[in-house]
């Protein structure tokens, strides 16, 4: 397969409309029994951005979006890449002050919300100055379709989506993707893993982070094949559906969950060729048990909200269990010393380095923190921590950022701290994630009391729950006497998760 930089880097609609086989291929096929054309879900798009323009979006304009999984959903992706609008994902679970950051910072002309939360985030919405507030619903309704009534000509513009993601600050920041990115990624993956008209993908992931929304919906419209469209990860479902589809992208936990099943056999997967994973770290165990199980080799693959994909185990080489595999076409990996940048030697721990056409323009309005994160001769230094081997194998060895990774998900551990020290009785705290075997990393927080003061682990969590999103809650709060901490005075976060690494595992 050619990558045309040209083509790709203008437009990524065009890519697909060129690119996608037969418009009226099904494309999606939802577990509410709705099911969507290519050309149906293209028309959807177009009305959507026929929508958008008519309340007030002009080419350039963020439009911001928390709603549930649904084909519109995904379709506001479409009409923002073809009306020249800058789409902007929030995931559902965030509340209404956690909205206010993203539309304060991003000042979106549209929200497209869910009608529960219209309530709610109107008055988010208005001081953070957007223009119109719409609502969406998973079956399709809202006051966003009601006027979506005309089509609207393409414009492109290079920015399509900006997406939050993590800060060693505790301050999401947005990462800005142009059509180049993400159509470069799409046709790297769909070489990679041989993805064709012929596939059909079980596509259970959400659709605000990039795995749903980016890496695995673009890579089956370039291809032309088509998606299980199911709103949640579902074990039971997801068995039902193997002997009709052909491939599978999960997080680790949707492996672990299906280990459990008793349903799960080499016969079950038969109709299966590949099983891939990714977003957090899939232990060498779930690897070899579902290899055992079922005969299927899961390929394990690396990316980020930046960068989209970087690397990945090969379809027909060796797929090393504990390793994310090789770069993806076009894409350069590095293993640098996080001082100075100097290129180590294979077998060398230090900071994992990216370049090529997947790399984002930057984080919106703060050239600070981009210039930061890239070294001098022009490379993405990812905050990752990792090693080569000599036949170019990466595996991750750590995070230099603190950052938690729970269910594929990622908690910045400053955001939870703060909110735990304002807590009546708290003297100081810290959180740190701890091997959990159903989430990968299990949020936890050890908190000390201020003298004379009694702390109580039940009634904290359940403040916290009324504060934060759920995957972000802690699982556990360690009331202990004191923090561990060095010489210089900060506290040991490796030595706390060293100290706890069992809380979660079974007895
Ligand atoms: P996000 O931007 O939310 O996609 O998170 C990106 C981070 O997830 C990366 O910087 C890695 O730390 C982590 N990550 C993604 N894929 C993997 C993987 N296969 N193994 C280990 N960590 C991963």
């Amino acid at each position: 397969m050619v990558w045309n930089a040209g083509l790709a880097a203008r437009n990524f609609a065009e890519l697909v409309t060129s690119r996608g086989g037969s418009h009226e291929r099904l494309l999606l096929a939802c577990d509410d029994g709705r099911n969507f054309t290519f050309a149906a879900f293209w028309a959807l798009a177009g009305r959507l951005a026929y929508a958008l323009k008519h309340s007030g979006a002009k080419p350039g304009d963020r439009i911001a979006v928390q709603v549930d999984k649904s084909p519109e959903a995904i379709a506001l992706f479409w009409a923002c890449a073809r009306g020249g609008f800058i789409f902007l994902p929030l995931n559902t679970a965030y509340t209404a002050s956690e909205v206010s950051y993203f539309l304060t910072d991003a000042e979106p002309a549209v929200l497209v919300a869910t009608p529960q939360r219209m309530a709610d985030l109107a008055q988010v919405a208005k001081v953070a100055g957007c223009t119109a507030i719409l609502s969406l619903d998973d079956n399709g309704s809202g006051t966003l379709m009601d006027a979506a009534s005309g089509t609207l000509e393409d414009h492109f513009d290079a920015l399509v989506a900006i997406l939050y993601t993590s800060g060693t600050t505790g301050r999401s920041k947005g990462a800005m993707l142009s059509h180049g990115n993400l159509a470069s990624n799409a046709l790297a993956l769909t070489e990679t893993w041989r993805f064709s008209a012929a596939d059909r993908l079980i596509h259970a992931l959400p659709v605000y982070h990039t795995h749903g929304l980016f890496t695995a919906t673009n890579t089956l419209l370039l291809s032309g094949g088509s998606m299980f469209f199911r709103r949640t990860f579902n074990a039971d479902d997801v068995m039902r559906l193997m002997p009709d589809a052909t491939t599978m992208m999960g997080v680790p936990t949707f492996y672990t969950r299906l280990l459990q099943h008793p349903g799960l056999t080499q016969q079950a997967t038969a109709h299966m060729r590949l099983f891939i994973s990714g977003s957090a770290p899939l232990l060498a165990e779930t690897h070899r048990a579902f290899k055992a199980k079922t005969g299927h080799a899961i390929l394990e693959r690396y990316g980020m909200t930046e960068t989209s994909m970087n690397t990945s185990n090969p379809y027909a080489g060796e797929r090393r269990p504990g390793t994310v595999g090789l770069p993806l076409p076009h894409i350069s990996v590095r293993v640098a010393d996080p001082q100075n940048h100097a290129l180590l030697p294979p077998e060398s721990d230090g900071m994992i380095e990216i370049k090529g056409p997947n790399l984002f323009k930057g984080y919106w309005r703060n050239p600070q923190k981009t210039a930061e994160d890239m070294s001098s001769d022009g490379w993405f230094i990812t905050g990752d921590m990792g090693r080569l081997s000599r036949d170019g194998y990466l595996t991750i060895t750590g995070r230099a950022k603190d950052l938690v990774i729970t269910g594929g998900f990622n908690v910045y551990p400053k955001e939870i701290e703060l909110l735990i020290d304002a807590m009546p009785g708290v003297l100081e705290s810290a959180v740190f994630g701890v091997a959990h075997p159903d989430f990968g990393e299990g949020v936890t927080a050890a908190v000390v009391a201020q003298p004379g003061a009694s702390l109580d682990e039940s009634e904290m969590l359940a403040t916290l729950k009324k504060e934060l999103a759920s995957f972000k809650c802690p699982k556990r709060i360690l009331i202990l006497a004191e923090l561990p901490r060095n010489a210089m005075g900060k506290v040991q976060k490796a030595l706390l998760r060293e100290t706890h690494k069992a809380l979660y595992l079974p007895v």
